[in-house]
């Protein structure tokens, strides 16, 4: 294992290493089953076992109430972002939405595609480096559903606590700060992440629902396309991604096992403060996002005067010590530390101590 580098990307993202252990363990002969989990039927005694005990852990990690369905779908975030407008849209009814940057803005395309969106807060002025004020959406009934981005993964930014919705379902895309610290998921009518930053590999896609949704889902469209028709079957319409969400399982038993949302929240704080102090003190970086807005999970830092001379150089050097993923996204450049919950504490302090000393070494040669 030795040779294991430190992975900082945004996604797909690091995996804890008991759960690849396990999953390696099992890969050949699953428990004794005689095959690996890849090529056993999805409706057998095992993979059954697999996908309620994935089920069951989200339901007690969000605390879910028998009002909620827990969907495994295909087709990433990005479909979710067709999905539920097709879904849900109602005529003459708006999408309520606060935009808080490129993933908001490729959801707000799909939604265009319906229906109208409204957008009633946005940074997109502020280049996205803060969550707007936003406390609640208003005349909820006026809307078909409003919508957030709970996490930003390419700004760095993450809501510190949610607005309500009166009246229209609140929907959320969490994909990439899915399970790293309790929610109260009552508030929400509709969650959903893709699994390759926090929760697995890719391929399969986390979906929480109300029940009460469905109840005015759009029932014309595709069967593939269709909420009620993959709740009706308990994920199992077609054949899922069986591995994606054996892997899932095994991650949701890990949180379990590391002290549940409430220990892994600890952990993230302790994490992110290590790092945003580090970035904060430093003569040579800076934190480009607003404090308060701060995300926990992807950290984009910069070195001062936008320096992408420098910037390349930090890479370059990380890149040789055994760092990776610490370019910032293309659209935006600088760097980024993604730190999901499977990033042990000790990787984020290597990566301080390394920046400390690519600092050192700058300044001398300054
Ligand atoms: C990565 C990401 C997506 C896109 O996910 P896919 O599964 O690749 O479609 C959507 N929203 C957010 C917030 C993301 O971080």
């Amino acid at each position: 294992m030795s040779n294991r580098i430190v992975n900082f990307s945004a996604g797909p993202g690091a995996l804890p290493l008991d759960v690849l252990k396990s999953v390696q363990q099992n890969l050949i002969d699953y428990k004794g089953a005689g095959l690996s989990v890849m090529e056993m039927s999805h409706r057998s005694k095992e993979f059954t076992e697999i996908i309620e005990g994935a089920e069951a852990s989200v339901r007690e990690l969000y605390k879910l109430t028998d009002d909620y369905e827990v969907l495994f779908l295909q087709g990433g975030a990005s479909l979710q972002f067709s999905m539920i407008p097709m879904n849900f849209i109602q005529k003459g009814k708006p999408v309520a939405v606060v935009n808080t940057g490129s993933w908001t803005k490729k959801a707000i395309a799909e939604f265009k595609k319906f229906g109208d969106v409204e957008i009633v807060a946005s940074s997109e002025d502020e280049k996205f480096r803060l969550i707007p004020e936003f406390k609640s959406f208003k005349n909820g009934n006026n809307y078909s559903y409003t919508f957030i981005t709970s996490n930003n993964t390419i700004a760095g930014t993450q809501w510190a606590s949610f607005p309500t919705s009166d009246g229209a379902p609140l929907i959320a895309d969490m994909s990439s700060d899915i399970f790293s610290r309790p929610i109260d998921a009552s508030k929400f009518d509709l969650i959903f992440a893709g699994a390759q930053k926090n929760l697995g590999p890719s391929g399969v896609t986390l979906v929480i629902l109300k029940k009460s949704l469905l109840e005015t889902a759009n029932e014309e469209l595709a069967t593939m396309l269709q909420y009620k028709i993959h709740a009706k079957n308990n994920s199992l319409y077609n054949t899922p991604p069986t591995f994606a969400i054996y892997v899932v399982n095994e991650v949701l038993n890990w949180i379990k096992k590391n002290g549940g949302l409430e220990g892994i929240k600890v952990l993230n704080e302790k994490k992110a403060a290590l790092l945003y102090d580090a970035i904060d003190s430093s003569e040579l970086f800076y934190c480009p996002v607003k404090r308060g807005s701060r995300s926990l999970m992807n950290v984009v830092f910069r070195v001062k005067g936008d320096n992408e001379e420098l910037e390349s150089r930090f890479i370059k050097e990380a890149t040789q010590k055994g760092f990776s993923g610490l370019k910032g996204h293309r659209s935006v450049g600088g760097l980024r530390a993604s730190i999901y919950n499977a990033q042990p504490y000790e990787g984020v302090e290597s990566l301080t101590q390394f920046m400390n000393v690519f600092e050192k070494s700058v300044v001398v040669n300054a």
